[in-house]
């Protein structure tokens, strides 16, 4: 039985997590969207709001499940039993501090595997800050996001002006 993780702040979901999502779940026997509660992160979701958001968006997937954690992955990872951390590569950019990341919880953990899959191209450039910034100047993000999770931003942003 192969538990993977894939972890990561979804502060929202974008059509870019969902599709590493869908695309991981076929290579394992069970997925665990890992949302991090990162109090040092000052994120426009809730914990709650993150979670539930990826729960409805990935409903169709049976072996999807979506639970938060808090500290280390490692912990997690240890605690789920889990064998495999997927993360989604984009640029070079992400290259450093992922190797970084993979080889420091490899240390830690030596039986846990960090898988890494690219991205498809069309969702090269996104991430969940570029939905932010656009939806921040009432930009159109209905190719960043899934149609359930525009009025959401949109309510958070117009809150934040207040
Ligand atoms: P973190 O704060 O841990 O980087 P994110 O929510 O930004 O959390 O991203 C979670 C994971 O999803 C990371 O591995 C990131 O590289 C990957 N990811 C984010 N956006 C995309 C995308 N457009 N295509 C592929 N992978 C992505």
């Amino acid at each position: 039985m192969k538990r993977a993780i894939y972890p990561g702040s979804f502060d929202p979901i974008t059509f870019g997590h969902l599709d590493i999502i869908t695309r991981a779940s076929k290579l394992c026997d069970e997925l665990i969207v890992g949302v991090l509660n990162n109090k040092q992160k000052n994120p426009l979701f809730s914990i709650d709001e993150r979670v539930s958001m990826i729960k409805e968006l990935t409903d169709n997937l049976d072996n999807v499940h979506v639970e938060c954690f808090e500290g280390l992955l490692v912990d997690f990872a240890k605690k789920k039993n889990a064998q495999v951390i997927i993360r989604g590569l984009r640029a070079v950019t992400d290259f450093e501090n992922e190797i970084q990341l993979a080889q420091s919880n490899k240390v830690q953990y030596p039986d846990l595997e960090t898988l890494f899959m690219t991205t498809s191209l069309q969702y090269s450039y996104l991430s969940s800050t570029v939905a932010k910034e656009f939806a921040s100047y009432g930009g159109d993000i209905s190719l960043f996001v899934p149609p359930q999770v525009i009025p959401l931003i949109e309510a958070k942003i117009k809150n934040k002006e207040k």
